[in-house]
């Protein structure tokens, strides 16, 4: 990766962190989880409001963490709204495969060119699960588990 791409991927996540997207907890919704990064003291809450027809129709998250871990979750809400449940576990395994330097085929492109600032993640094992925490919970939401776990 070239330093620019590098300076322009840490713009994005910094401007992620420091303005969240969808920050805040829904009114009302259907699921909600709890996620907690010991290793790193990322907490985060995740919730979704899922339609009949098992399409989120809103997501929202709240928390407090490392930029890695806000930008991570404020970046998913962008994605997941509008989408189905199945599109949405989808594009969880996708982005585990991004930030642990694997095969991202799974992803469409538009879906790979958004989570692709946090791919920088997969030199540094430690940040994973800051970057993974908000999708963790996310799935734990939708199995109405209530909390998730950081692997
Ligand atoms: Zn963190």
């Amino acid at each position: 990766m070239d330093d620019s791409l590098r300076e322009l991927y840490q713009e994005v996540i910094l401007d992620h962190s420091r303005h969240p997207r969808h920050f805040g907890a829904l009114p009302s919704h259907t699921h909600m989880a709890e996620g907690h990064n010991p290793l790193c003291g990322d907490r985060v809450r995740i919730f979704l409001q899922v339609d009949p027809d098992e399409r989120i129709e809103d997501v929202s998250f709240e928390g407090r963490g490392c930029a890695i871990s806000v930008a991570s979750a404020s970046l998913m809400t962008e994605l997941l709204k509008g989408r189905s449940v199945a599109e949405a576990e989808e594009l969880m395994g996708g982005f585990l495969h991004l930030v642990k330097g694997e095969d991202t085929a799974v992803l469409t492109g538009e879906d790979r060119d958004r989570l692709e600032v946090m791919a920088g993640v997969s030199a540094f094992p430690m940040r994973v699960k800051c970057a993974t925490l908000a999708w963790h919970a996310m799935k734990a939401a939708l199995e109405h588990e209530g909390r998730a776990k950081t692997e």
